[in-house]
């Protein structure tokens, strides 16, 4: 049977990416070989179709050690909207690689005008804009991202993790909720009431899985403190897995042309 012709890899960690190497996978079959890279950061995650690798490639210059080693073909950065380390630094190294490379980025949620959104730029002014805007706050936050708000511990917070945080939350009152997204909107309607939620922190992530819990504060009319996103990278950009999948053709059409994987037939 002939061996792939082209190797793709796939910067992941969210349910886009997952998706996106389910769709390479039936799309292309055997002809490409396709990696799916995750960080490493959660305990036991979801494995997409395809291979998949762990953990980070030592910055810039390992990953473009990685793609000439490993003969990527194309890459495909479906991180998370706020992972702004890894969006540079794969930009840098495809094109030191000379390496195709397309952001995959879900589009940023729209403001209503029933919405209350108090727009910052990072976690401390999050919590500074906090100010008098209630006592029990939703954090829908990282955990890593909790420290910010050690500060004001005149507070109750509500956090919510896939697995309990170790260290544990560096606030001085607070309920630890243990769930995995996606989350239905009956359940984060459910889930501010009961705990009396004031208002909410979230950051600005676009995308259907995590957005129920903004739809939820608009129905209750609560504030949300919403982190804008980190400056855009640099183009191509797709907004969807389906733009995502036609850049993949393109790119792949035109390498073809030019190179084989060492090997393939
Ligand atoms: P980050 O700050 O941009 O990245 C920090 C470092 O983690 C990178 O420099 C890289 O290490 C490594 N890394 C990140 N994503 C990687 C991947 N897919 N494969 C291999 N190494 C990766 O990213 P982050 O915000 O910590 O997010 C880490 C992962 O969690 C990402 O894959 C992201 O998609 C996912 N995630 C993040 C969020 C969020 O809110 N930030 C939410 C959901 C999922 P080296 O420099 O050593 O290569």
């Amino acid at each position: 049977m002939p061996g792939p012709e082209a190797r793709l890899l796939i910067l992941g960690g969210t349910a886009e990416a997952a998706e996106l190497a389910r769709r390479c996978v039936a799309e292309h079959g055997a002809r490409l070989d396709v990696i799916s890279s995750l960080a490493g950061a959660t305990e036991a995650p979801v494995h997409p179709p395809g291979r998949v690798r762990i953990g980070g490639f030592g910055g810039v210059d390992g990953l473009r050690r990685f793609l000439a080693e490993q003969s990527i073909a194309a890459v495909i950065d479906a991180t998370h909207p706020f992972a702004a380390r890894m969006q540079a630094n794969a930009a840098a190294a495809c094109i030191q690689a000379g390496v195709p490379r397309c952001r995959l980025l879900r589009p940023p949620w729209q403001r209503r005008p029933d919405d209350h959104w108090i727009e910052v730029d990072d976690l401390d002014a999050a919590a500074t804009a906090l100010g008098s805007l209630g006592r029990r706050v939703f954090l829908a936050l990282g955990a890593r991202d909790l420290a910010a708000f050690a500060r004001l511990d005149d507070r109750w917070f509500l956090v919510r993790a896939v697995s309990a945080p170790d260290p544990p939350p560096p606030l001085v009152s607070c309920r630890l909720v243990q769930a995995r997204g996606p989350f239905a909107l009956a359940d984060e309607h459910r889930l501010l009431v009961e705990h009396r939620i004031d208002a909410l922190v979230s950051r600005q992530s676009g995308g259907d899985g995590a957005r129920a819990k903004i739809d939820a504060a608009r129905e209750l009319g609560l504030p949300v403190v919403m982190i804008r996103r980190p400056a855009p990278p640099v183009p191509p950009i797709a907004a969807s897995v389906d733009e995502a999948l036609e850049w993949l053709r393109g790119a792949l059409s035109k390498g073809l042309a030019q190179a084989r994987l060492p090997g393939a037939v």
